[in-house]
């Protein structure tokens, strides 16, 4: 089968892979659709997340869907040719965490397009059965790979303990942004404050339903970041918010994010910085006690989430703004990587 190799920094290659057979409790999956997340940008650019390093070549991305076209010999027979929403982390099912549900942290998960595991930006991908989710049939590719990012805004919101009324910032206005500002609006948020650094994303918040939105066009705090944090602080009478979310891809996003909460109030971390270290601003957040969540993905989240997706609650189809070819998919990760033309989500599609 075809399959897109990352190799090195910014170089993808189209290479020949054997075609996987799939284990008694599999299905193979055609892959039809794959988004381009952030996350893959990392591996894209810099073959790393923090101390995710990959070492060797590896097929990226793990925002997929498709046609169940075989199955092993235990796995579901009602799978056969549906079109599936994939959740692609799998677990050992042993570990501590597994067994309490929180399979989100297994000890040894296993993640698609990433160190030591091949993703899915190729024709076909072997998956265990119960991680597949049949989508309606009028559900297109597309829609159903952007289930996993929608996904992760699910598990932001319930992160966040919204109650009836509370108040909201966040700092990144990508697609986790977006999907995570509709939820929390779902979810009572009395309002929705919002910010980015790049005006076309502010633009298209506004598009989306965000209507309080600021354009920072700086990011850092030194470079005068903080001014999304003062027009928070001014929008809320100097109160701050009760619930600050960053959802950059960088460190300030937590600076931001610690110095728009109020007191006591709450953090909530689903951006991912490329550093492994990242500098937090100790004494806003000490003396405002306030209480930083960090979020992994999401952990029981797709049925959820298909249903606020099918329901029209939750909108994923307007921010698919590009859709590539699988011949064209080097074309996908360098538009999304230069953040060029108003990309949200670019989807690869075949
Ligand atoms: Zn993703
Ligand atoms: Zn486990």
């Amino acid at each position: 089968m075809k399959a897109w190799q990352w190799q090195a920094p910014e170089k993808l290659r189209l290479v020949e892979l054997p075609r996987p057979v799939p284990k008694r409790n599999e299905a193979l999956i055609r892959v039809e659709a794959v988004g381009v997340c952030g996350s893959d940008i990392h591996y894209f650019l810099e073959g790393a997340i923090g101390e995710n390093r990959l070492t060797a070549p590896t097929v990226l991305g793990h925002e997929y869907a498709g046609i169940v076209e075989e199955l092993g010999a235990d796995a579901d027979p009602a799978l056969l040719g549906k079109r599936v929403a994939v959740e692609p982390g799998i677990p050992c099912r042993r570990c501590e965490w597994c067994r309490k549900g929180r399979y989100n942290l297994c000890t040894s998960l296993f993640f698609p397009g990433g160190p030591g595991s091949d993703g899915a930006v190729c024709e076909y991908i072997a998956v265990d059965h119960e991680f597949c989710f049949p989508v309606p049939g009028t559900m297109s590719a597309g829609t159903a790979a952007m289930v996993e990012p929608a996904a992760v805004a699910v598990h932001t919101a319930e992160l966040a303990q919204l109650r009836p009324g509370d108040t909201a910032a966040i700092f990144g206005l990508g697609v986790i942004g977006l999907l995570t500002a509709r939820m929390l609006q779902c979810c009572g948020a009395a309002r929705v404050l919002a910010a980015d650094i790049l005006p076309y994303r502010v633009e298209a918040a506004r598009l989306y339903g965000i209507q309080e939105v600021f354009c920072n066009r700086k990011g850092s705090i030194k470079e005068g970041g903080a001014s999304a944090v003062g027009w928070i602080q001014e929008m809320t009478e100097r109160r701050g918010v009760d619930v600050a979310f960053d959802c950059t891809n960088s460190a300030d996003g937590l600076a931001l994010a610690c110095a728009a909460a109020r007191r006591g109030g709450r953090v909530v971390l689903t951006g991912i910085s490329g550093n492994e270290m990242d500098p937090l601003p100790v004494s806003i957040a000490r003396r405002r006690e306030l209480c930083l969540q960090w979020c992994r993905r999401f952990v029981h989240n797709y049925p959820a989430t298909l249903d606020y997706i099918q329901s029209g609650k939750l909108d994923v189809d307007s921010l698919i703004t590009h859709v590539f070819s699988f011949d064209e998919a080097p074309d996908a990760f360098a538009l999304t990587s230069a953040y060029g033309d108003g990309v949200l989500k670019a989807s690869i599609e075949w």
